[in-house]
């Protein structure tokens, strides 16, 4: 192959040998390497064999004449540049040839300076379509490059087993993979191009990915994951986020949908699990504790106070076993959705009257103040199992006397707002450290400190109350500052029509 910088060959066909001789030093000089021939059938032979740029080439010779030479030239070696030496300096011949295709000519004679120049413009035309091939490669090979990329990023995605689905700022489908076509029982060869609500059934999650879309959620950490069901039990997590331009603009989402039937069956198992053993534990652990009770009754007199001491405290910790036993079954109970109910409409004030009675009693214990706030209207009733909305607010209360110092002040306010019963458990205890905020609903998540080292729990109160909330369709939220206190908010349906 011919390297760039090698001299570019020049062949000279010309019967004058004054011609060809004084043609070659020239250029020669100029950095060519040169053939000369003086006859054209020589000077083809030569172009058979040889690679050459340029052809300096006399019209009128003996044997085959310069047209024929031209013609022949431009059939086999087309990209071979020509430039006639027309000997009667007529202009008929020089733009006949022209015509033929040479590249330009030179009358003869000619001076040395002539010749360079028209020379010259021959290589600058070489090194001109050499430049743009060189060029073009380039540009080839860049397209092929990018197009190898692209399609290497889209055999990834494609061979991913989480469903990828992109959507633009107006909430159309811009992009799906073939695995949530599988998960989502799409066709498989659905394509993009339509607006999310031909692909999501689920009304929740698309509402969520249009809010992304849209540019609702810019803050990454609080964007909310989604759980839904779809047709035979099985469970999928959606995960979104939106794609941000260079000005942080919004230009869609990125959603992610990942399969979680297996996790939810495990928890399942786990669930009935937990169910089976506290059952099979309640029973004897309750004779235990009877009978501790009892013991410690009829001997209380014939014991050394030790002895009295270690008794008592083996029925306490019974006694907290029995409690976190029936927290557990509770759970169990709330996550199979069987608890037994009896729902009917609720005076929610009414009832939180009486667990606060119930529980002032604790309150003064510990020389706090424990009161209701309810407006003076009578407010529209809850349907609800009452058992379920004591477990609820007892909880709450019970966590406030617990979590607040002595002399504390808890107050449990209840209005309406919009289309809900709002209620409000407020202390003014420890509080709760940002962090720990999201995972007091976790079971036996328990906020371990200096201030709650000595606190007796479990850490399934909040998970109860959120199941059962989460059960009345309802919905809970907490609001802490650590030093400060707490207010628990329950936003529970209202029922107008009781
Ligand atoms: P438990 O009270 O049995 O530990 P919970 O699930 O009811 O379990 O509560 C979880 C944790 O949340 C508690 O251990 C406590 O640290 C924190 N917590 C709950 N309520 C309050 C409150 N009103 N003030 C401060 N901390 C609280």
């Amino acid at each position: 192959m011919k390297h760039l910088d090698d001299p570019l060959t020049i062949l000279v066909i010309d019967d004058e040998k004054g011609i060809r001789d004084g043609a070659e030093r020239i250029l020669s000089k100029m950095g060519f390497s040169v053939i000369t021939a003086s006859r054209g059938e020589e000077g083809l032979e030569i172009l058979d064999e040889k690679p050459v740029a340029i052809i300096l080439l006399d019209l009128k010779m003996p044997g085959i004449d310069g047209m024929e030479v031209l013609a022949r030239v431009n059939r086999q070696y087309p990209e071979v540049l020509v430039i006639v030496i027309t000997g009667f300096a007529t202009i008929e011949t020089a733009i006949e040839a022209m015509k033929q295709g040479a590249y330009d000519f030179i009358p003869k004679p000619f001076e040395p300076d002539q010749l360079r120049i028209v020379v010259n413009r021959a290589r600058e035309k070489i090194r001109l379509e050499a430049e743009a091939r060189r060029l073009e490669a380039e540009r080839q090979r860049t397209l092929a490059d990018l197009g190898a990329e692209q399609s290497r990023i889209r055999t990834i995605i494609d061979s991913l087993p989480n469903g990828v689905l992109v959507t633009n700022s107006d909430g159309v489908v811009v992009f799906l993979n073939p695995a949530l076509k599988l998960q989502l029982g799409l066709a498989p060869d659905s394509g993009p191009g339509r607006g999310i609500e031909n692909y999501i059934s689920d009304q929740g999650l698309r509402q969520l990915i249009l809010d992304i879309s849209r540019g609702r959620h810019v803050d990454f950490e609080d964007i909310p994951q989604y759980e839904f069901s779809i047709a035979d039990r099985k469970y999928l997590l959606a995960r979104a986020r939106p794609v941000l331009g260079p000005r942080n603009e919004c230009l869609g989402a990125v959603v992610n949908v990942v399969d979680i039937t297996a996790m939810k069956v495990l928890d399942r198992l786990k669930s009935e699990f937990v169910a089976k053993v506290s059952h099979e534990l309640r029973s004897p652990l309750s004779t235990i504790h009877e009978q501790l009770a009892l013991v410690l009754n009829d001997i209380i007199d014939q014991v050394s106070s030790t002895d009295r001491h270690l008794l008592s405290r083996a029925k306490e910790k019974t006694k907290g076993l029995i409690s976190l036993i029936g927290d557990l079954l509770d759970l169990s109970r709330i996550e199979a959705g069987a608890v037994c109910q009896e729902i009917k409409p609720v005076q929610l004030e009414d009832l939180l009257e009486k667990i606060i009675d119930f529980l002032g009693a604790r309150a003064k214990a510990k020389n706090q103040t424990l009161t209701l706030q309810k407006p003076d209207q009578s407010l529209p009733p809850v349907k609800a199992d009452p058992l379920t909305l004591e477990s609820i607010f007892g909880n709450l209360i019970t966590n406030a006397i617990n979590y607040t110092d002595e002399g504390g002040q808890i107050t449990v306010a209840i209005d309406l707002s919009g289309i809900n019963i709002r209620v409000q458990v407020t202390d003014n205890g420890f509080g709760i450290e940002e962090r720990h905020l999201d995972r007091i609903f976790e079971r036996f998540y328990r906020v371990k400190n200096e201030k709650t080292r000595y606190i007796t729990g479990t850490g399934l109160g909040l998970p109860i109350v959120k199941g059962l909330v989460d059960s009345l369709g309802g919905f809970i939220s907490v609001r802490s500052t650590p030093g400060q206190g707490s207010t628990f908010t329950v936003l529970l349906p209202a029922n107008n029509h009781a």
